[in-house]
């Protein structure tokens, strides 16, 4: 099979291992930068060109499209579902996991158990948006966030009126959400493959840190996770309609809740801590799933 692989950075490890994988297992992969992609839109050829030449003859495209280039990145995406090409996660997909309100509608309308999560528009009735969500300590967070930047615990009535209004006041989309204090700090990545638990690390955020993210000083270990957090990992990727997906969860006194559904899961930290070829699984996927127009949505929105 001829494997592209949507990437803006060829050297990054996810980037590298998968290529390495394709290779390992007989077939060709392609790094590709969406950025420097030029597309014609039309009804008959639709068609993708990389630096002068068309890029046609793939089998099948994983996307790995940072949140910093969403927009381009799944037009990109779309066009090759479009062409009939087989994409891991598809555009639609990959667009609904990047907005966590979105995501978060979907997920409550089927069930998911989440943490109690307000959003709101204007700052005027502030107090009224923190009692719905129970009132401090409560977590403030921005909706374009990654890496835990942009997460803020709030112990107080006031810290949190403050913050929000801070935010606001900035023009940031925010999200206010009941403080899981019972998780310590600890939360779990699920990598789910093909709507199966491929693996699962369990980080633990550094003394004092309520966030767990590896980019703030977490520490990540293998984990086993109970029937009822792999049930909810599993539909929490199926509900997005992902295909491969990091769901993040933390153990709340009323259950598994959901942090986020990441649709570009990085292999790094849950190949280490799992000691498991992640990249060769996700390539088995596509070995046994990737077909000719077997697009879900053919580039329908
Ligand atoms: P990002 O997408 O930037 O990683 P998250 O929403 O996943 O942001 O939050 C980062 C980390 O902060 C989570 O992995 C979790 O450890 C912690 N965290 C976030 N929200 C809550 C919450 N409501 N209660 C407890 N901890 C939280």
């Amino acid at each position: 099979m001829k494997i592209g692989i949507l990437s803006r950075n060829a050297q990054l490890y996810s980037t590298r291992r998968l290529v390495e994988a394709a290779g390992e297992r007989g077939h060709t992969a392609e790094v590709i930068d969406p950025l420097r992609c030029y597309m014609n839109i039309t009804t008959h050829r639709p068609s993708i060109h990389y630096a002068g030449k068309n890029l046609d003859g793939f089998d099948a495209i994983i996307p790995r499209v940072g949140a910093s280039v969403t927009f381009f990145g799944t037009a990109v995406v779309r066009q090759f579902e479009m062409m009939g090409v087989y994409c891991l996660n598809e555009s639609v997909a990959i667009s609904r996991s990047r907005d966590k309100l979105r995501s978060f509608q979907l997920l409550a309308r089927k069930g998911i158990g989440l943490p109690v999560t307000g959003f709101a528009h204007s700052t005027r009735y502030t107090d009224d948006l923190i009692d719905m969500v129970g009132g401090a300590p409560l977590v403030v967070k921005l909706l374009e966030g990654t890496q835990g930047i942009g997460v803020v615990l709030a112990e107080t009535q006031s810290a949190a009126h403050s913050v929000i209004e801070a935010f606001r006041g900035l023009e940031a989309n925010i999200l206010v959400q009941e403080f899981i204090k019972e998780a310590g700090g600890r939360d779990l990545r699920c990598f789910v493959i093909g709507g199966k638990v491929a693996a699962v690390m369990s980080r633990q955020g550094k003394e004092g840190e309520f966030r767990s993210n590896l980019h703030r000083g977490g520490k990540a270990s293998i984990a086993k996770i109970s029937p009822e957090e792999r049930s909810t990992a599993v539909r929490a990727a199926g509900i997005m309609g992902l295909n491969v997906a990091g769901v993040d969860l933390l153990r709340s006194n009323h259950g598994p809740v959901v942090m986020e559904v990441n649709s570009s899961p990085g292999l790094e930290g849950i190949e280490t801590a799992s000691g498991q070829d992640i990249a060769g699984k996700v390539v088995e996927f596509i070995e046994a799933n990737a077909a000719a127009g077997k697009t879900k949505t053919r580039g329908r929105g």
